[in-house]
């Protein structure tokens, strides 16, 4: 894969400690459970390098993979924990929040969704922070092998539908599999435009 020399950088829990020499950084979001992790480490090339954030004490924090000097992937904290306490919501839009609407280096954001669950409204919360940037937001459907060809079919043209509707802007969307390792190939290209890789 492209990305096979990512590493771990550093776990950020506050926007004053994120990295000052980043040039370009992609971001990953996406529902607990949606395949966010899978898809970093199938990406990354390397055996569960995204599940170092689901270390106790990481989850809800900015998880930074070197890819090259100055380039990284940036795992979010995963949403929509059925009992996640008031707090830790709080903490959680009081971080992502501001990362994804103002990060300089920040040049494009990964949507994980499971394919058989597009677009919670978590997922469109998330959107809405980043999309005002104007910058590019792909969306990854995960886990297409559990839909058969005519669902994948199906469900790749309602979220372009849905992205159309949106009017101007750098939006795509692709069906995903880590566990088939399908779509790897066009997902890599699209990071690798974004982070001049
Ligand atoms: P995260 O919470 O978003 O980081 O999700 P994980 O990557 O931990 O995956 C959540 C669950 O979905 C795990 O049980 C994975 O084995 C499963 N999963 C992830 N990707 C795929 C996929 O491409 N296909 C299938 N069938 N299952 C997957």
């Amino acid at each position: 894969p492209l990305f096979q020399n990512a590493i771990f950088h550093t776990t950020v829990a506050n926007l004053r400690d994120l990295p000052d020499d980043a040039i370009s950084e992609v971001a990953f979001a996406g529902r607990s459970n949606a395949g966010k992790s899978s898809a970093i480490n199938t990406l990354a090339g390397r055996v569960r390098l995204a599940f170092v954030s689901k270390t106790p004490g990481r989850t809800q924090h900015l998880n930074y993979f070197t890819l090259a000097a100055g380039k990284y992937f940036v795992d979010l904290p995963g949403y929509g924990y059925a009992k996640a306490p008031e707090e830790i919501r709080t903490q959680w839009e009081g971080l992502i929040g501001p990362y994804l609407s103002r990060r300089g280096p920040l040049v494009g954001l990964v949507v994980i969704m499971d394919c058989r669950r597009p677009f919670t409204d978590l997922d469109r919360n998330l959107i809405d922070w980043f999309r005002p940037t104007g910058r590019p937001i792909h969306i990854l459907l995960s886990k297409a092998d559990k839909l058969s060809r005519q669902d994948q079919t199906k469900v790749l043209r309602a979220v372009k539908a849905e992205l159309a509707s949106w009017g101007e802007g750098a939006y795509s969307v692709q069906l995903f599999s880590s566990l088939k390792k399908t779509g790897v190939e066009e997902a890599e290209a699209v990071l690798a435009g974004w982070l001049g890789i």
